[in-house]
């Protein structure tokens, strides 16, 4: 939102609006101010969700009986919450933490009424050929954000949410950083889609498909209890680096 400087020629309504909008960026300046010392303790008290993708009869990808997308999702979701534990974070929370069928109704219903700091879905991709390999990491699109709109209520609701996109673009870009040491050179990028799990809610969120059951390379990765170790590793420093 761009400030406008207040002229001799608006009209009085206008410049009732742009006073009570100067004096609402005043009182959220103040409460940046005054907040940011229990600000870190909030962070470390506010859930993380972790959302592993699929369950029950819902496999996933799932490579000749052997691999099935669901049960990886569930081994590095797992891991990632014992990481982000243990670098103090108290309330790291599953979307499922066994293999159970879980609908997307529920997955979202459960991030609503828990108003996380953030949510982190955990898929391994499949498909385009068995030489498609390396990870991709999706953060909500901006298309949905309104332009600004003259009612001071609006403008906060579109600071809030593009707020909370540009930390999902950050909590991505960390995460991409430090995935780099596990996924050498198989970074797909950063793509900006619709994330249907966010459907509504106005918190930082990515998705990332972890390699590509369907490439053998990648197949030996995403199935090593060390590597996924180092997966959930390298996620819960990008995390901790994008706070
Ligand atoms: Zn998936």
């Amino acid at each position: 939102m761009q400030y406008v400087a207040p002229t001799l020629k608006v009209g009085k309504m206008k410049r009732i609006k742009i006073i009570s909008i100067c004096a609402i960026l005043v009182i959220l300046g103040g409460w940046c101010f005054t907040g940011q010392a229990s600000a870190q303790q909030g962070r470390v008290n506010k859930a993380i969700i972790i959302d592993a993708g699929h369950g029950g009869p819902d496999l996933g990808v799932k490579v000749a009986d052997t691999a099935y997308e669901k049960d990886l999702n569930l081994r590095i979701a797992l891991a990632l919450q014992k990481e982000l534990t243990r670098a103090g974070y108290q309330q790291v929370m599953l979307t499922r933490s066994a293999d159970k069928e879980m609908s997307l109704k529920e997955r979202i219903q459960l991030i609503k009424n828990n108003d996380p700091l953030l949510v982190i879905s955990i898929h391994i991709n499949g498909g385009f050929g068995n030489k498609s390999k390396g990870y991709e990491i999706y953060f909500p699109g901006f298309g949905t954000a309104k332009e600004a709109h003259s009612e001071t209520s609006a403008i906060i609701k579109d600071m809030t949410k593009n707020k909370h996109l540009n930390d999902s673009v950050r909590l991505a870009q960390y995460i991409q950083k430090h995935l780099d040491g596990v996924f050498s050179k198989e970074n797909r990028g950063l793509r900006e889609a619709p994330i249907p799990l966010m459907e509504g809610i106005n918190v930082p969120a990515v998705v990332i498909e972890i390699g590509f059951l369907t490439n053998k390379e990648n197949r030996k990765k995403v199935t090593d209890g060390k590597v996924q170790q180092e997966i959930a590793k390298a996620i819960s420093r990008g995390v901790k680096e994008s706070l």
